[in-house]
């Protein structure tokens, strides 16, 4: 059942006045190295809590503790009917405690409740659900084999899909537990063992999530979090010999730093990097729908999603009205803490993270980009950042090629199909674009050219569990969700029989 108002309230305090340590072997451990990192609310600019700085020897405890876990066999030799069938109980832990980890996660990261309540949390439930799916039909191949043989012996060759070992996976700060279940579910649908690393920003539900998952029955030590930042915390995890997978979302120049130490050991990796993601309207796009699909698509979370779009393409026909209802929306929108129901626009996540925004935007004014912003910050401390509109922008200007990572929207105008694929394409990035035409002619011949992971057509940021999800060029490498999301957590191992 779900806690009441008075539950949450109580749970979520008392979740925020705790010394939290480390999660390793099935429980809360105090950690031995003294040292702490602040939490901060961005809507306030307080410190909320604070967590322990692992250091390595901890940070080897808690691989220890994942590699027993798995050699031992308590998950990965269960049955996959078992493993599911825990996997299952953990989306109902999580639905029962939702409204807490949306209010945790709210308060710890600055979204709106609403996001909180229907993507970090409620979509998560739905991802579990569809991952857990997996553990019972992960499977190999059987194949005919053209041998030379002996007369009258033959081969029986099939594969096996084993799970890989002990997984590190380090996730961001802008859907902490969201990236977080994206990384442990598949690799526990596949019998895999985890050590955990959120970010030092937004520890809060990951510790949560898991005392819950002990809660819904994962066995001690097949799920271990740490805390602690990048340089100690993360670099002890990443070279960690026991460690036979990474998976990390995160910034690219993080991403390859993780991509080295996994190749140092041959350990396997996933990158899931950053974007910056053209958003495209022709001259036939249904133009009610582009100006809201705008907003979703590029201001959804603060414009802190890797989807997010952040380049604005308008066929020239459209450029003028498109970009004055853009000015005309930003203006009209209301700032304010994510707990206020009413405020469209939330801080960002830390002080940090606002004033690399506001160095973005102060390079491209020196470049003579035109900003617009229209609205207010409320007064005091948090990490606010007002909406922004670039125009008088090409790709000469830097802003073009950064992930400013915030709510900043740049509009160009253009006139040719291949013009615009050209510029779409202008990019090391690749992870999600999206196209608006009412011409299925158009879009069938354009997205096969559009160098992305994932192309929306008519839509921008949806994602589902069932759609691969990653990104081409400088974006990542590996595709998380679907089955092969599941698979990417198994090595082959091939099987040859003679008889
Ligand atoms: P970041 O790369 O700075 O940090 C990500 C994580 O890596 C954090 O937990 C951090 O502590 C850790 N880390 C940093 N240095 C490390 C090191 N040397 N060794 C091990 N761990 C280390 O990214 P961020 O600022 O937290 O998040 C924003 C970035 O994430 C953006 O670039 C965004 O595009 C990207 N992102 C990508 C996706 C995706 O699915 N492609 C999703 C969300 C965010």
């Amino acid at each position: 059942p779900a806690q009441s108002q008075i539950a949450v309230l109580e749970s979520v305090q008392a979740f925020l006045q705790r010394q939290h340590g480390l999660y390793i072997d099935g429980k809360q451990q105090e950690s031995r190295s003294g040292q702490r990192l602040p939490v901060c609310n961005p809507a306030t600019g307080q410190v909320i809590g604070s967590i322990a700085q692992a250091d390595s020897d901890e940070v080897d405890t808690a691989v220890r503790s994942a590699h027993h876990a798995f050699t031992s066999g308590i998950w990965s030799a269960l049955r996959p009917a078992d493993r599911e069938r825990i996997l299952l109980k953990v989306a109902d832990v999580l639905e029962a405690h939702s409204e807490e980890l949306a209010q945790l996660e709210t308060l710890n990261q600055g979204k709106s409740i609403h996001i909180a309540r229907a993507i970090e949390v409620g979509a998560t439930i739905e991802f579990v659900r569809y991952m857990a799916g997996w553990a019972t039909k992960i499977g190999g191949e059987t194949m005919d084999v053209s041998i030379p043989v002996p007369q009258g012996a033959r081969y029986t060759a099939y594969t096996r899909r084993e799970p890989i070992g002990v997984v590190g996976a380090i996730v961001p700060w802008n859907f902490p537990l969201m990236i977080a279940t994206w990384k442990i579910i598949p690799a526990l649908a596949a019998g895999c063992t985890v050590v955990l690393k959120p970010s030092e920003e937004t520890p809060l539900t990951a510790l949560r999530l898991a005392e819950l998952l002990t809660e819904a029955g994962v066995p001690d030590g097949v799920v271990n979090v740490i805390t602690g930042d990048g340089k100690t915390t993360g670099e002890a995890l990443i070279t960690h010999p026991l460690i036979s997978k990474l998976t990390f979302t995160g910034s690219t120049a993080v991403g390859k730093r993780i991509g080295h130490a996994a190749v140092d050991q041959m350990a396997r990796f996933t990158l899931e990097l950053g974007g910056k993601n053209p958003l495209i309207i022709m001259d036939d796009a249904d133009i009610a729908q582009v100006v809201p699909g705008i907003m979703m698509g590029g201001l959804l979370n603060q414009g802190q999603v890797c989807a997010a779009a952040s380049r604005i393409y308008v066929q020239r026909s459209h450029y003028e009205g498109v970009m004055n209802a853009l000015i005309d929306a930003v203006n009209g929108m209301s700032i304010g803490p994510g707990m206020d129901p009413d405020a469209q626009i939330n801080p960002v996540v830390s002080r940090r993270h606002q004033q690399s925004i506001y160095r973005f935007l102060e390079q491209a004014k020196a470049e003579g980009v035109q900003v617009h912003q229209g609205c207010k910050v409320p007064e005091g401390d948090g990490f606010y950042v007002e909406p922004t509109i670039l125009s008088a922008v090409d790709h000469s200007h830097s802003i073009i090629h950064s992930e400013v990572f915030g709510p900043v929207l740049a509009v160009m105008p253009f006139d040719t199909e291949d013009e615009v694929l050209a510029l779409a394409n202008d990019s090391h990035y690749g992870l999600a674009a999206s196209l608006w035409t009412t011409n299925l002619n158009t879009a069938m011949r354009m997205v096969p050219k559009i160098k992305s992971g994932t192309v929306w057509v008519n839509t921008h940021v949806p994602l589902d569990p069932a759609m691969p999800f990653g990104g081409h060029k400088q974006s990542g490498m590996g595709r998380e969700f679907g089955k092969g999301a599941v698979e990417s957590f198994t090595e082959i191992k091939s099987v040859c029989i003679a008889h």
